[in-house]
């Protein structure tokens, strides 16, 4: 954990929740949830909960993602929503989760040009790369990191990706693909390799300042095992997010660990 970053957490909802289930469970989180300076709690319900939650949040306690966006920002391409229509609604996007990748089909072709609209767009990109278990048993995970996570930052310059976001999830750590439970020093050992992959495109500086989150099956009986992992400045949490003693008792852990160290 740096003390000199936020630890920043990420409830990904995915397609869970109509918008009174979301807006319950957003008030059971606001009952548990304090307002800490040094941590940012970013909730991603699905699109059509984001109005409603926008009126409904404190927005000194919480933040609101996307789940997704459209690259174009306006056109006729019936059922999607853009970054443009997005922006001033949510601060985050989570950008080419593997689930996009993998049942909607996003190659990195498409998750370079989100990532390009949602900064255009003034929306902090959250991009998530990680190999699947096929790929890692292959030995080809380092490969396929480096492949998304410079296709993704092809059109970012340095001053864009201070408003960018990476999370390391490695796709067979997800709880709904293989829920494989990572090793605290196989998560270090990427996570430093991609810092060096941003050390190479952008410098010592950019890179060390970079946001890198972990994600794929945290809890909150581990949360605090990822989050002591060198470089890992946050989590992006799926299943356990949808339970508000769980998801409320990592903001807490987090916070104890801040307060600790
Ligand atoms: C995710 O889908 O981004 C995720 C991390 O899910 P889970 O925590 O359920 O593994």
């Amino acid at each position: 954990m740096n003390l000199r970053k936020k630890t920043l957490i990420i409830a990904n909802w995915k397609m869970h929740l109509n918008t009174h289930q979301a807006s319950l469970l957003v008030h059971r989180l606001d009952e548990r949830i304090q307002v800490h300076r040094d941590i940012e709690v970013v909730l991603a319900p699905s699109m059509l909960s984001l109005q409603p939650l926008s009126q409904q949040i404190n927005h000194r306690k919480f933040k609101l993602a996307a789940q997704n966006g459209y690259a174009t920002d306006e056109g006729a391409y019936t059922g999607e929503v853009s970054f443009a229509m997005l922006s001033g609604l949510v601060t985050y996007a989570i950008v080419g989760h593997s689930a996009r990748r993998i049942y909607f089909n996003e190659t990195l072709e498409v998750v370079r040009d989100k990532v390009q609209a949602a900064v255009r767009n003034d929306i902090m990109p959250v991009i998530c790369i990680g190999e699947t278990k096929q790929e890692r048993d292959a030995g080809e995970g380092r490969q396929v990191l480096h492949d998304q996570l410079t296709t993704a930052l092809m059109n970012i310059t340095s001053r864009e990706l201070e408003r960018v976001v990476l999370a390391y999830e490695p796709v067979w750590a997800i709880s709904t693909f293989d829920g494989i439970i990572a090793k605290p020093d196989d998560i270090e050992k990427s996570i430093a390799y991609i810092r060096m992959q941003l050390r190479e495109l952008y410098g010592e500086k950019a890179a060390e300042n970079m946001y890198i989150l972990y994600g794929g099956s945290v809890n909150d009986h581990d949360v605090r095992s990822y989050l002591e992992v060198p470089g890992v400045d946050g989590a992006l949490v799926g299943a356990a997010s949808l339970n508000y003693h769980q998801f409320s008792a990592m903001i807490d852990a987090a916070y104890r660990m801040r307060t600790e160290a």
